[in-house]
C-alpha cells in the first residue's frame, strides 16, 4: 500500500486518534512518558466468544469484548455496542474516551466499553436476547455495580440492558438494579435517561452558538444520525427555535431549506423505519452531503471518523457539537481549527448520557427515584459547569476546546492515580 493510501486509514482508526489526543494532553501537562504509558494502556481487556444458536438451529460463534480502560476514580463505566465493524481497537478507543468523559464532568467512574461484532439487523429479537445473555454470562466476573457498569450504545437499547441486568441478577441470585444503566423506567431506569445525551448535546450546542455570537432563534443546523442521540437532538434544537435543515440516517438524508418539521419526521421514521421518503422534504444524493451544508451548527451523531482528512475542508458550519464519539479525526481537527470552526468535543458534548447514567445508578443504589424535572435540572447544571470550565481553560491556554477538555480530564485522572500511588 502506498503512503498516500495508508495515511487516511490511520487517520480514521479511532485508537490512533484517542492515543494522539492523550499524547498531546500529556505533553501540555508536562508529564513524562511513564504517565503516557499508564494512561494509554487499558487496565483490563477481555475477549470472549459468544456461541449463538440461530433460530434455524445452526450454531454461530460471535466475538465480544469488554475493555476497562481506567479504574483510578471509580468503577468502570461505558456502553456496549452491537455492530458489524466492532473491533478490539474501536472498543479500546471508546473505553479511553469514557475515562476522559467521566473525569471531565466529575462523575466517580473510570472508563470502559464493550461490544459484540454482529449486525443486529440480521438477527431476530430472540437471537439478540441469547447473544446478550451469553455475552453477559461470559463477563460475569468483571461486571457489578461497584466494578463495571454497562449502558446502551450503538445497536443496543433498553431491552438489551434489561436482559443484561436480568442475566447478572439471576446468576447472583438476587435483583441488582445498579449493574447496568439505560434500563427502562419500569425496571429501575431513570426518568430523563433516554433523551439525556441529546439534551446535553443541545445544551452545549446552544451555548456554543451564543459563544460565537449566533442567535439561537433562526440559526440553522444539520444533524447526522437519527438514532438515540440525533433524533432527540433534532427535536430539541427545533424546540429551541433552530431551523433543522437536514437530517440523515444509515439509509439516506432529507433536506428542507425552510427547516424540517421534526415532529412529523419522527412520525415518518416511526412508521417506515427511516428518514428516507419523508414527504415534506427533498432527498439528498449522498448521506454525507449533509456534512457540507452551509449551516450554523453541525451535529454528527452517528459513528466515528466521519469528518476526516479527506473531507474536513468541505465543512462550512461555524459550530460542530459532537453527539457521536470520535466523529472528527485529529487531522480533521487541524483543518477545522485553521478554518475557525468551533468544535465542541464528544467527551463534553455527549456526556449527558453518562451523567444521567450516573444519576440512574445513584437512584438505583439508594432505591429512591427523582422527578424528571430534578434529573433535567441536575443534568443542565453539570453540562453548564463542564462547558464553562472547558471554555475558560481553552481561553487561558489558547487551545481548542478538544485539547482543553482532554487535558482537563487527563489531569483529573492523573491526579487520582498519583494520589493513590502505584501498588505495590
Ligand atoms: N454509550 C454512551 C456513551 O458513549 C453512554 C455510556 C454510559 O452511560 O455509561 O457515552
Amino acid at each position: 500500500m502506498t503512503a498516500t493510501l495508508a495515511a487516511p486509514v490511520q487517520d480514521r482508526n479511532p485508537l490512533v486518534a484517542a492515543r494522539s489526543q492523550l499524547a498531546d494532553a500529556i505533553a501540555l501537562l508536562d508529564y513524562g512518558p511513564g504517565m503516557l504509558d499508564m494512561l494509554g494502556t487499558p487496565r483490563r481487556e477481555v475477549t470472549v466468544s459468544v456461541p449463538l444458536r440461530r433460530d434455524d438451529g445452526s450454531v454461530e460463534v460471535l466475538i465480544g469484548h469488554r475493555v476497562q480502560h481506567n479504574l483510578s476514580r471509580g468503577p468502570a463505566k461505558g456502553g456496549v455496542r452491537f455492530g458489524p465493524h466492532v473491533s478490539l481497537d474501536e472498543v479500546r478507543a471508546l473505553a479511553m474516551w469514557m475515562t476522559w468523559k467521566c473525569a471531565l464532568v466529575n462523575i466517580p467512574y473510570g472508563g470502559a466499553k464493550g461490544g459484540v461484532t454482529l449486525d443486529p439487523r440480521q438477527y431476530s429479537r430472540g437471537e439478540l436476547q441469547r447473544v446478550t445473555r451469553r455475552y453477559t454470562s461470559e463477563l460475569m466476573p468483571l461486571l457489578g455495580p461497584t466494578t463495571d457498569i454497562p449502558a446502551p450504545d450503538i445497536g443496543t437499547d433498553e431491552q438489551v440492558m434489561s436482559w443484561m441486568m436480568d442475566t447478572y441478577s439471576v446468576n447472583r441470585g438476587h435483583t441488582v438494579l445498579g449493574v447496568v444503566t439505560g434500563k427502562p423506567v419500569a425496571l429501575g431506569g431513570s426518568l430523563g435517561r433516554a433523551s439525556a445525551t441529546s439534551r446535553g448535546v443541545v445544551h452545549v450546542a446552544l451555548a456554543a452558538l451564543g459563544h460565537r455570537g449566533i442567535a439561537v432563534r433562526g440559526a440553522t443546523a444539520a444533524v447526522q444520525g437519527f438514532g438515540k442521540v440525533g433524533r432527540d437532538a433534532a427535536r430539541l434544537l427545533a424546540d429551541a427555535g433552530v431551523r433543522v435543515l437536514a437530517v440523515s440516517d444509515q439509509y439516506g438524508a432529507v433536506h428542507d431549506p425552510a427547516g424540517l418539521d421534526v415532529p412529523a419526521l419522527m412520525e415518518h421514521v416511526d412508521s417506515t423505519g427511516s428518514v428516507v421518503g419523508f414527504a415534506a422534504s427533498e432527498p439528498m444524493d449522498a448521506g454525507d452531503d449533509l456534512l457540507y451544508l452551509d449551516v450554523d451548527l453541525l451535529v454528527p451523531a452517528a459513528v466515528e471518523a466521519v469528518i476526516n482528512a479527506d473531507n474536513a475542508h468541505r465543512v462550512q458550519a461555524s459550530v460542530i457539537a459532537e453527539g457521536a464519539n470520535g466523529p472528527t479525526t485529529p487531522a480533521a481537527d487541524e483543518v477545522l481549527a485553521e478554518a475557525g470552526v468551533l468544535v465542541v468535543p464528544d467527551i463534553l458534548a455527549n456526556a449527558g448520557g453518562v451523567i444521567v447514567s450516573y444519576f440512574e445508578w445513584v437512584q438505583a443504589n439508594q432505591a429512591y427515584w427523582w422527578s424528571e424535572d430534578d434529573v433535567n435540572a441536575r443534568l443542565a447544571e453539570r453540562m453548564q459547569s463542564a462547558w464553562e470550565g472547558v471554555v475558560a481553560y481553552a481561553e487561558r491556554r489558547a487551545i481548542s476546546l478538544r485539547r482543553a477538555a482532554t487535558t482537563l480530564a487527563v489531569e483529573t485522572v492523573a491526579n487520582a492515580h498519583l494520589a493513590r500511588g502505584l501498588y505495590p
